[in-house]
């Protein structure tokens, strides 16, 4: 990358603001239900701590809409971390304002401080000037390792950069992109594009640029019922993405062109109405009957697909193929996961929140080549996007 590295700057006695990304699911009494974005944040935060920086840390969470939100600060976080790191992390209740400068100047070097939810302030979203600079008069340097978040032109991942001498690039966010380019760049063959979840909009982009790369792609969860819908298949009543279908039927003749081989599941599980306790059967591809949703892909279907990701040499995994939340619709997404795990000579990579649930959720995040902390990110670049959040850091 051209981008100035963490690695390259001097640090020692500087005040020193990270944006991390912190977002992570809480549940209704504040526990933290999954910590993988703050164990992924913890190698440029220790290289700060051991090189003797000043350390200002700072992320969003949640949607709190500008406006501050008792169940959405990140006191949890701060004491998570703490745990993690085995040193104290003091948490401030702002992240701009004279209370917190005064905190960060009393800050010694080798201390590490945790500031509030950047988004109890509606500027940070509108990517406020006079916020951004509020926030960069608190560091000597910014840096940017909020992979997760670098899609997102806001004030705390963006407009903070104009407004500092040196804006670097911090180890997670190189690691992705690292990882993420391995998947474009000369990725061993058969690449196997895995495509589920509910958004259809969001992933099309990424089929597309990825057609003359990928071998096959496999499709689940709500998206795969709109190429079904453009192949005149039965959906009954399915997730169905209308305005895409046109897009669909492009996609398919540009992957019957290009060779590519296109999956949809061979059969579905479907309920008539979406709920843990809701009766199932399992339905033909093409043959969902009205009045039934499909809610998981169905056992023929993980076969097919189980088949597909063993004879891989390279995968990208974004978003479940079905509705996982509810376990008795997760064995799809489950066996999904196990054999992206059980491919031990292929390159993987998950990404998405969804999709690190279900790993973590199958037990097998250690095998697993990268996973990305980054749903909307990791689609945006790999569908060529510049990311603003790195576009706005210091060349090298
Ligand atoms: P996305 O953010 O686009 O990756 O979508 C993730 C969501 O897709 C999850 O909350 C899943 O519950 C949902 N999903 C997966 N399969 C289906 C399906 N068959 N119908 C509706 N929603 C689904």
């Amino acid at each position: 990358m051209n981008k100035l590295s963490l690695r390259d700057i001097e640090v020692k006695d500087k005040k020193v603001l990270v944006r991390v990304d912190f977002n992570v699911p809480l549940d209704d009494n504040c526990n933290i239900t999954d910590d993988t974005r703050i164990r992924a944040a913890l190698p440029s935060i220790k290289y700060l701590i051991e090189n003797k920086a000043k350390l200002i840390l700072v992320s969003h969470l949640g949607r709190p809409k500008g406006k501050v939100n008792e169940k959405m600060r990140l006191t949890p976080v701060g004491i998570r971390l703490g745990e993690l790191l085995g040193v104290k992390v003091t948490k401030l209740n702002d992240c701009v304002g004279s209370e917190v400068e005064k905190e960060v100047d009393k800050l010694k070097s080798g201390d590490a401080l945790l500031l509030e939810n950047t988004r109890f302030h509606k500027e940070d979203k509108e990517n406020d000037a006079r916020f951004s600079q509020s926030m960069a008069n608190l560091a000597d340097i910014y840096v940017n390792d909020a992979f997760g978040t670098a899609h997102r032109a806001h004030a705390s991942t963006v407009g903070i950069a104009m407004f500092v001498d040196k804006a670097a690039c911090g180890f997670l966010m190189e690691k992705e992109i690292k990882a993420l380019n391995k998947l474009t760049e000369n990725p061993e063959k058969p690449f196997t594009l895995i495509m589920g979840g509910a958004k259809l909009a969001d992933k099309i982009p990424v089929m597309e640029k990825l057609i003359d790369k990928i071998d096959t792609m496999l499709l689940g969860g709500g998206v795969a019922y709109t190429f079904c819908k453009a192949k005149n298949w039965i959906i009954g009543d399915s997730l169905v993405d209308e305005v895409s279908v046109e897009v669909a039927k492009e996609i398919i003749t540009k992957m019957r062109k290009a060779r590519v081989e296109l999956h949809t599941p061979l059969d579905h599980v479907v309920v008539q109405k979406i709920s843990e306790d809701a009766q199932t059967i399992t339905t033909e591809r093409g043959a969902v009957p009205a009045g039934w949703i499909g809610v998981d892909i169905g056992p023929q279907a993980i076969e097919e697909y189980e088949t597909e990701i063993g004879l891989s040499k390279t995968v990208f995994w974004n978003g479940p193929v079905g509705i996982f939340e509810m376990d008795r619709f997760a064995n799809g997404t489950i066996a999904i996961a196990k054999a992206l795990a059980n491919n031990e000579d292929a390159y993987t990579v998950v990404g998405g929140g969804d999709s690190i649930a279900a790993v973590n959720k199958a037990g097998v995040a250690d095998k697993i080549s990268h996973i990305s902390t980054g749903g909307g990110a990791s689609l945006e670049y790999l569908a060529g996007v510049e990311l603003p959040g790195i576009a706005a850091l210091t060349e090298k």
